[in-house]
């Protein structure tokens, strides 16, 4: 009987070999890819063991990584190896996420090399060193028992001395921006090891010997975090690095956080040819509502002594007619209840509409943004990390609780009745959340890790658009003009992002272009200006995505004619998961030439 089997088994194996060869290893690359795949997340966080606890990998919770030369050479020799191993993959046999997982592992193995060879920031950017964050996440954040985390906690803090003396040591001509935003951030962390940690510690079932032992290292922590915050004020700093990165570094960067098929030039040029022909398209709308807004409300008016004239600057017309469209809006009560009533509007009028499945299993928690995140901004979307896999995805709504009338006043016209709208469409259907459901789709750890934050971006913003040329809003002129105002921040993001870091754009000329070109408040633009001086790239990403995916559908139904068919666009499309739309484009494009043999 045994013989018989084996024989058998022996002619089956031939048989495959011969009639599907190619099948066969095409099975083979994908399992080695897998488990390379899992290896290589598995020595990824044993290096990084912060950035592991971030994603919710909480094995390496109680170390502390020191951050110096050792450790990146540690880098190195990873990103080398596995640049390596990755090449003994056949990318043709790969299936299409499997691919585009190689794509992306490939370039962070590169950037990674990048920014520790060349981008340097340890030793520019003091903000790099701090360890609060890691440290607060243990304790607002239920994944273990407390007592646990806090075991973790006491362990992880041995280092943290170290730590700030190895920081020092590595810095070298930091710029102003970066030094100042270290010292704000590290002393606002420091509640982390005193009142923070001492109420955990009330809440937990630890012994007293053990709780004195964990207060006793937070106060050397805590010597440590000052001892930094002191060195970096008094450091002589006589010729300071500029905060702008300069052309070279900058399109390096953009090309390894972005992934764009269009460089940083290109996007810079699109960007501000597109905010010309918003401009152009807001003033016509402008002009013809200028009426309705102004002058009729002006006849309304008791002992109105004439009406006020359309100004000559096309620019302060338009501002006029936003800002008295911004005037109706909800109350700050009702603001919450308005988000979740239109999430069922948006769901049916894409059903109506064709435009993209739906997937009723799974509903949105609309939710009050918890304590831990109050502040952070007014609406967002939180989703489980990788390693949470059931956990509930919400849309977190900010609350108005400490804020003065004005301020709510404001923010109410800011998100008035047409952006409110437009956000919804941004954050929840079709935009993040949709997006989000579909990547579930086609799991993947490698695109949860390294998910390409312009491709999300991008798809979010697209769909704002979207949603108004399929009709959303009944073409009304307010909407479109509201649109174009919102659409217009992300565009002058790019401008102002690029103009400061590569054309030397003065604080002067960034404001004019914030507060006059694209209509903020002047706080705001405080804080992007803030922003753009410690940060880089990032600003660019909403626009690019949009730009990328917004071209590429242009082309595909110029290319399709009759045939294109919007649905299947955009479920194809998002079916790849959150990988870099450059990527994505090449494997449809494929599959397109395919399908039309
Ligand atoms: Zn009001
Ligand atoms: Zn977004």
């Amino acid at each position: 009987m045994k013989k018989i089997i084996s024989f058998l088994s022996l002619v089956m194996l031939v048989s495959c070999n011969t009639v599907s060869n190619i099948e066969e290893s095409r099975h083979d690359q994908n399992t080695h890819f897998d488990a390379f795949k899992e290896q290589f997340v598995n020595n990824l966080w044993a290096l990084y063991p912060g950035w592991a606890s971030g994603q919710g990998y909480h094995k390496y919770d109680s170390v502390l990584v020191i951050p110096n030369k050792v450790q990146r050479t540690k880098e190195l020799a990873f990103c080398k190896a596995n640049t390596d191993s990755l090449k003994q993959f056949e990318l043709s046999a790969l299936s299409d996420n499997n691919k585009t997982d190689y794509y992306m592992i490939e370039n962070q193995l590169k950037a990674n090399e990048w920014y520790t060879n060349e981008f340097r920031s340890y030793e520019w950017n003091p903000s790099d060193y701090n360890v609060s964050g890691g440290f607060a996440e243990m304790l607002a954040n239920n994944y273990d028992s407390l007592d646990v985390r806090l075991h973790n906690f006491y362990v992880r803090m041995k280092n943290i001395p170290v730590y700030y003396e190895t920081a020092i040591q590595q810095i070298k001509n930091p710029t102003v921006e970066h030094t100042q935003l270290a010292i704000d951030q590290n002393l606002g962390g420091l509640s982390t090891f005193d009142a923070d940690l001492k109420e955990a510690l009330t809440g937990s079932h630890l012994g007293a010997s053990e709780k004195e032992q964990i207060i006793a290292r937070a106060k050397e922590a805590t010597n440590a975090i000052n001892g930094f915050v002191k060195h970096l004020k008094k450091l002589k700093n006589t010729t300071p690095r500029s905060f702008r990165l300069g052309k070279e570094l900058y399109a390096k960067k953009f090309e390894h956080d972005i992934q764009s098929g269009y460089t940083a030039d290109e996007i810079y040029k699109k960007a501000s040819e597109h905010k010309k022909e918003l401009h152009a398209k807001m003033f016509k709308l402008a002009d013809k509502l200028w009426n309705k807004y102004i002058t009729e409300k002006e006849k309304l008016s008791v002992g109105n002594k004439g009406f006020t004239p359309k100004p000559k600057d096309s620019l302060l017309l338009i501002k006029k007619v936003i800002d008295a469209i911004s005037v109706k809006h909800v109350s700050a009560d009702s603001f919450q209840l308005e988000i979740e009533r239109e999430i069922p509007l948006l769901v049916k009028f894409i059903k109506d509409k064709n435009l993209i499945y739906i997937d009723p299993s799974k509903p949105l928690v609309v939710r009050k943004e918890p304590a831990y995140m109050a502040g952070v901004a007014g609406a967002s979307i939180s989703s489980p990390g990788p390693y949470d896999k059931n956990g509930n995805t919400y849309y977190n709504v900010g609350s108005f609780s400490g804020w003065d009338k004005e301020r709510i006043e404001s923010y109410l016209r800011e998100y008035n009745y047409y952006i409110l709208q437009i956000l919804n469409i941004h954050e929840a259907i079709p935009g993040h959340y949709t997006q989000l459901v579909y990547s579930n789709q086609s799991p993947s750890i490698i695109k949860s890790i390294f998910g390409n934050g312009a491709m999300v971006e991008g798809w979010a913003v697209y769909t704002e658009r979207m949603m108004l040329e399929n009709g959303y809003g009944n073409n009304a002129d307010e909407m479109w003009l509201m649109y174009y105002k919102w659409n217009l921040r992300s565009t002058c993001n790019t401008i102002l992002d690029y103009g400061v870091h590569v054309n030397n754009l003065s604080k002067e000329d960034a404001m004019n272009l914030l507060v006059n070109e694209a209509f903020q408040q002047k706080a705001e633009a405080e804080g992007k200006w803030k922003r753009v001086s410690v940060t880089q790239v990032q600003l660019c990403s909403y626009f690019t995505g949009f730009k990328e995916i917004y071209d590429f559908r242009e082309e595909v139904k110029q290319k399709q004619g009759g045939k294109f068919n919007l649905k299947q666009f955009h479920e194809k499309f998002l079916s790849y998961g959150s990988a870099p739309v450059k990527y994505i484009k090449e494997l449809m494009e494929q599959e397109i030439l395919n399908s039309k043999k």
